[in-house]
């Protein structure tokens, strides 16, 4: 095909294809065992596909309403309000989206204008920087640090200034396995109650928290709640990456202006599948066994490599576990990764490409959303490394 190529000012330079697209790809093609791309190998519930295919039988196929059916945004708010304490309208304060990526897309190109500065904390989920940057934003990177990976709140205070427009936490943590504590989301608070900045909280991992932790979502503090967006993701609660199914809350002003651009940017999100949540997400005990059932697999993930070369800190939150390789090998965490997939046969993903400056901890991130017997056979490949 003859090619354009000379012609096209590209909008993201500097963008190459996504790292979870690559190492799947690479996983696949070398018949890897895949603990790179945070995706269960177990099935979604079949009751939920059943429920989703009623909804399709009893003619549910045509567009839902913009902002989602009021059915589903009515157990959602029940669900913030019982785990949270915050109440959020159904009417005004929750949009149904396809996925957390599109409710993150959508709000900061919602809020965020040419010049504004968004404070991020790398490593970072990779979708945050090019919306920042399609807008026109800029981004301010706070790093964190290995073995810890503690946000430094002097670093905030002084990267905050009247350019800031908003700033984007997660909690837990994706790629670190970290979690925000209370006095973490006390200081935010307090930081930025005198000025005009935004928060987005990416909690898509709210259900995975380990050791009795207790989830500290952004709608726990009355102060950040009023400002904030909360963004969530079925495709993490449920195991069903696949369908693209999230949603956000937010105050009412904050969600109108939500709304002006999610009507134009996919306008309403799958039906049925919003359906058969509505039904699904009621009852709590679908979400409530998740801690548990995620705890035994990283326990038994990590105790099958207790005698391995690499070390770690257990997870906190989230179905990723951080392996350090230094005692195995100094190679640069991309490369190595790579090459493990390939002799090796196990996928992971390098944690160099979620900061700005590739900063390198030589460590990698293994996702534990799998069967036993996967975790199993990945161990056994680890424990002879
Ligand atoms: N934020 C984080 C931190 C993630 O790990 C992911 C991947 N699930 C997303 C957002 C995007 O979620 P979704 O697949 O629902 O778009
Ligand atoms: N959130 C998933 C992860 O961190 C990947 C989602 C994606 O592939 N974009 O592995």
């Amino acid at each position: 095909m003859p090619t354009f190529q000379n012609h096209i000012s590209s909008k993201l330079p500097d963008a190459s294809t996504s790292i979870f697209a690559v190492m799947s790809k690479l996983a696949h093609e070398e018949k890897a065992i895949n603990l790179s791309q945070g995706y269960p190998d177990f099935p979604t519930s079949s009751e939920l596909i059943n429920l989703v295919s009623e909804a399709m039988k009893n003619g549910f196929n045509q567009y839902a309403p913009m902002p989602g059916i009021y059915s589903l945004r009515e157990v959602i708010s029940e669900k913030i309000a019982s785990m949270y304490g915050a109440v959020y309208h159904p009417e005004t304060e929750i949009t149904v989206t396809a996925g957390a990526t599109q409710a993150i897309f959508t709000i900061i190109t919602a809020l965020v204008k040419e010049n504004d500065e968004v404070i991020i904390f790398a490593p970072a989920y990779d979708c945050y920087q090019p919306a920042i940057e399609l807008n026109g934003g800029k981004v301010i990177e706070i790093e964190l640090k290995s073995p810890d990976f503690k946000i430094d709140w002097n670093k905030v205070k002084n990267s905050i200034s009247d350019r800031t427009k908003m700033i984007i936490i997660n909690t837990p943590h994706n790629p670190t396995g970290t979690v925000m504590s209370k006095d973490d989301m006390m200081v935010l608070e307090s930081l930025i109650k005198d000025t005009n900045v935004i928060v987005l909280s990416d909690e898509v991992y709210e259900h995975l928290i380990y050791d009795g932790l207790q989830h500290q979502s952004i709608a726990r503090f009355p102060g950040l709640a009023e400002r904030s967006f909360l963004v969530a993701s079925f495709g993490k609660t449920f195991h069903n990456t696949g369908w693209k199914m999230g949603y956000c809350a937010g105050p009412a002003a904050l969600m109108t202006e939500f709304r002006k651009v999610h009507q134009y940017n996919v306008f309403s999100v799958n039906h049925p599948v919003q359906k058969a949540l509505a039904i699904y997400l009621k009852n709590k005990d679908n979400y409530l066994v998740l801690p548990d059932f995620f705890q035994k697999k990283r326990d038994l993930f990590l105790d099958a490599i207790k005698d391995s070369k690499f070390s770690f800190e257990p997870s906190a939150g989230t179905y990723f576990q951080l392996l350090r390789y230094d005692k195995i090998s100094d190679e640069n965490d991309v490369q190595l990764a790579k090459r493990w997939t390939k002799e090796h046969k196990i996928a992971s993903i390098p944690i160099s490409v979620f900061y700005g400056n590739k900063l390198d901890h030589k460590a990698l991130r293994f996702c534990f959303a799998k069967s036993d017997e996967t975790l199993l056979k990945g161990a056994e490949v680890l424990n002879s490394l």
